[in-house]
């Protein structure tokens, strides 16, 4: 498998060694955080933008380091990423749905309820999607969305295309 400093684009085997995917039973617990920050770069406004310490680094340019735990999923490090690197799953429902929230800074703006086209990593197709949560970042004004997706697509689902 080619690198994603030649590709552009993370695969989920690297990030799973990175430490960013929860074990099975943190994800059956609720929402979580999926740090997809894979460049050693100097900025730390997921550290300071969580309310609950549930991230860390030692120094500016360190991956950041996740506490499962502490997470609750709440979102809002999702909406504050300059890198559009942070993404929250959902497992924990009954049932073969699961959510993601992702950032969009696109236009048109995604409406609540509204259908979408689910992509990966690659911008490929992989599904449709609705919309169940949508709202902007007080700070940064970047839209947080919410979409309904297959459970076996969380890991795999990564932007929208919204379908006018
Ligand atoms: S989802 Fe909420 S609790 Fe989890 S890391 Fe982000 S800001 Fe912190
Ligand atoms: S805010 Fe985003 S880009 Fe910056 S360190 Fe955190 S995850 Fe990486």
């Amino acid at each position: 498998m080619r690198h994603f400093k030649e590709t552009g684009v993370v695969d989920l085997d690297t990030l799973t060694k990175m430490g960013y995917v929860p074990d099975e039973i943190r994800l059956r617990r609720g929402p979580v955080a999926i740090y997809e920050c894979v460049e050693e770069i100097p900025c730390n406004v997921c550290v300071f933008s969580c309310p609950f310490n549930a991230v860390s680094k030692n120094k500016i340019t360190d991956l950041p380091q996740i506490d499962f735990s502490r997470c609750t999923g709440c979102g809002v490090c999702v909406g504050r990423c300059p890198g559009l690197a942070i993404f929250v799953v959902d497992v924990s429902k009954e049932g073969d749905t699961g959510y993601v929230t992702l950032p969009h800074e696109l236009f048109p703006t995604p409406s609540k309820d509204g259908e979408v086209v689910l992509l990966d990593r690659e911008g490929r197709e992989v599904g449709k999607g609705t919309v169940t949560r949508v709202y902007r970042d007080k700070i940064t004004k970047s839209w947080v969305v919410t979409v309904s997706v297959p459970k076996d697509l969380v890991m795999v689902v990564r932007a929208i295309k919204v379908i006018r």
